[in-house]
């Protein structure tokens, strides 16, 4: 009988000690999120188990000794923190080859989302970006709201125009996408975000918003301080941080901001990476 009893206590820490990822995720997504346009309230939620190096809060868990010892393993395993930088809405003729300079100058990688009908006739810049070692990922040709979330077939005519474009110009086959406006946006109701991505999975992409951003899409004028300090202190939600920054040719201080947050995050021990090297599960804003 003490046997069975043990058993079963075993067998519900086990358990216990599995679940907690789900729930640091969850629940660290719940912080207010003040200074992203589109994070305006949105969680992040994980499709799979959990984001790869996630776990560190389960070491806080009071536990047998037995556990303890398995999770001091576990720590050591884990990854290097690291920064997925971001770029949204370019190529910017204008600000993508400087931002191209500060990322080659500090070694590091980075993604972009393209914009379709930005990249149109730059096909030296996109081919630059996918020499310099960078991944580039889709996030719709037109950017326009109305029209491409008016419908599934809309949305994906829309976004395999740009992922021909890529295709096309740099032979890259994207993995990434990113809805305009984020995943939890006001044009796009649950339903047809469901049923985008049903296709889009099947066609192997995975989505990724953001967790991390300098609010420079925001209505309001940041001056470029204002921007570093959002891309240092926004982070919500657990490692790795994906930074949302953009390219477009109005995004000026992208290029400065950038090179302040990668000196910002070295310091602290991040790695920088393209989500080509991203191993983790897609990263998506929770729908209400
Ligand atoms: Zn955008």
């Amino acid at each position: 009988m003490v046997k069975r009893i043990l058993a079963v206590v075993a067998a519900i820490t086990v358990l216990f000690t599995m679940m907690p990822q789900e729930g640091v995720v969850a629940e660290a997504a719940k912080k207010p999120v003040s200074t992203s346009k589109a994070a305006s309230g949105s969680a992040i939620a994980t499709s799979g188990s959990a984001i790869a190096n996630s776990g560190s809060s389960i070491d806080a868990r009071p536990g047998k000794k037995k556990h303890k010892k398995k999770k001091k393993k576990a720590v050591r395993k884990q990854p290097k923190k690291t920064v997925y930088l971001t770029f949204d809405d370019g190529p910017g003729s204008k600000v993508t080859p400087k931002l191209l300079k500060v990322l080659k100058k500090n070694n590091v990688k980075a993604t972009f989302f393209i914009v379709g009908s930005q990249a149109k006739g730059q096909k030296k810049l996109l081919k630059q970006i996918a020499k310099d070692g960078h991944t580039l990922a889709i996030h719709t040709y037109t950017h326009d709201y109305k029209k491409i979330y008016s419908s599934k077939k809309a949305y994906l005519a829309d976004f395999h125009k740009t992922e021909k474009l890529i295709k096309d110009y740099t032979g890259v086959q994207p993995k990434y996408f990113r809805f305009p406006g984020g995943g939890n946006n006001h044009y796009m109701s649950t339903r047809l975000r469901n049923s985008i991505l049903k296709e889009l999975h099947k066609e192997g992409y995975k989505e990724m918003d953001w967790n991390c951003g300098t609010s420079d899409a925001a209505a309001k004028y940041y001056s470029a301080s204002q921007l570093i300090k959002y891309g240092e202190t926004s982070h919500w939600g657990s490692d790795p941080i994906v930074l949302l920054q953009h390219d477009a040719n109005s995004k000026y201080h992208t290029p400065d901001v950038t090179a302040a947050l990668i000196r910002y995050y070295k310091k602290k021990g991040y790695k920088f990476s393209g989500l080509n090297n991203y191993t983790g599960p897609e990263m998506c804003f929770k729908r209400k």
